[in-house]
């Protein structure tokens, strides 16, 4: 098997447990590697790391699979693997719907995988990983007799690892477009046109804040998509919602989301920018008890972060003036790159600016089923609060 020698002193990140290796961490590679083949990754004092696949087109050369050197890459490890990732969830009380694997966080990097009911979306993020597809759809077709495995390969990510982006069936073709049943609540969710898999697994434990604070509320959920939380507002007894979201395709999914739970008298969606709308409606003086922001990661990189943090702070100080004295705001950035730190600093400006005393209720985070691993931060991308304004 081909070596990959680090250089001097570039151990460290690695052997506290990140699994990217840098190609300008590499002293030598001894032996020829075909594109995302398996090496062993040992550092400048020869000492053993890890071993994991190469892929000398992408600026992360290789990703560890394994830190044990007889452990072998083959359908028995991916087996093991995602077993363990099963256990995990199931030990945590998810049964329908989760995130089977959430990639480095599980040992098996740059693979993402949902289930939504008795179906699976698949995301091979990288070539070392796409290499595998068949293989992990072997062990799923085995290990859950799924109705249907879905590929959900449309992501930029992969351009970087030298990836086409692919939509398709890894499965029989199947209606992609089903309902899902998510504590009580029905949803109609769409696999192959939805964004990312097609639902935001990873507020599932957040949706349940709702409770108690949404009681008798006139709620806002602001970038709604298809109204997860609006819905869930409603179920735990508001008295009406609006659910905003530009997408047409998210608002109308969500007014047929609010029809098929008989919300429809509770819930109203609308086609609308939330730059536009909140200030708006700040001079018409138009108030809530309730707002929910569940906006996009306004950056994907650190060079935009001071952009896209003016973009939370306007959204979060627009929001505060909306909420009547004692209401409730729930806020949300799924940016990893906004750190918890820059987040709380960002919400203490905008309620200076907006002139608002506010005190936490909880804190959030990403769902159990997106475990955190303290040393690989990337993993670590959403965090929230629910804030009460006084
Ligand atoms: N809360 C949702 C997920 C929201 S994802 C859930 O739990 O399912 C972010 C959403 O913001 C996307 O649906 C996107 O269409 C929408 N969006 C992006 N920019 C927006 C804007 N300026 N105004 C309103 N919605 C926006």
């Amino acid at each position: 098997m081909s070596k990959v020698i680090l250089k001097k002193g570039k151990h460290q990140r690695i052997r506290s447990g990140h699994p990217w290796v840098y190609g300008n961490e590499i002293e030598m590679l001894h032996g020829a590697v075909e594109p995302g083949e398996i090496v062993e990754v040992y550092d400048a004092k020869n000492y053993f790391l890890g071993k994991g696949y190469y892929n000398e087109r992408s600026q992360i050369r290789v990703r560890l699979l394994t830190r044990e050197l007889d452990e072998e890459i083959n359908e028995e490890f991916f087996r093991r693997r995602i077993i363990s990732c099963w256990n995990y969830r199931k030990q945590l009380g998810y049964t329908e719907n989760y995130r089977l694997v959430f990639g480095e966080a599980d040992f098996l990097p740059a693979l993402v995988i949902d289930k939504l009911g008795d179906f699976f979306v698949l995301q091979t993020l990288s070539l070392g990983m796409d290499r595998w597809k068949t293989t992990i759809v072997t062990v799923l077709e085995e290990l859950f007799s799924p109705k249907g495995i879905y590929e959900r390969n449309d992501v930029p990510v992969r351009k970087l690892e030298g990836l086409s982006e692919q939509k398709n069936f890894l499965s029989a073709s199947f209606p992609t477009k089903f309902k899902i049943n998510e504590d009580g609540v029905k949803l109609s969710v769409d696999v192959e046109n939805g964004q990312k898999t097609g639902f935001f697994l990873d507020q599932k434990d957040n949706r349940k804040a709702l409770q108690f604070i949404s009681e008798g509320a006139d709620v806002l959920d602001c970038f709604c998509y298809t109204g997860s939380f609006a819905l869930f507002a409603a179920k735990f007894g508001a008295r009406h919602v609006l659910g905003i979201d530009v997408s047409d395709a998210a608002v109308d999914q969500a007014r047929e989301n609010a029809t098929l739970n008989n919300f429809a008298h509770i819930c109203e969606f609308q086609v609308a920018n939330a730059f536009d709308e909140l200030p708006k409606w700040a001079k018409e003086k138009k108030i809530f008890d309730l707002i929910i922001l569940d906006p996009p990661a306004f950056t994907k990189n650190r060079a935009a972060l001071e952009a896209a943090s003016r973009g939370y702070k306007e959204i979060n100080l627009r929001a505060m003036k909306l909420i009547r004295k004692g209401g409730f705001l729930v806020t949300f950035s799924c940016s990893h790159f906004m750190e918890p730190g820059l987040f709380f600093e960002m919400i203490q400006q905008a309620a200076y600016d907006a002139g608002k005393t506010i005190r936490q209720v909880a804190f959030l985070s990403q769902s159990k089923d997106h475990p955190i691993m303290w040393n690989i931060e990337e993993t670590n991308y959403l965090k929230g609060f629910v804030l009460q304004v006084l």
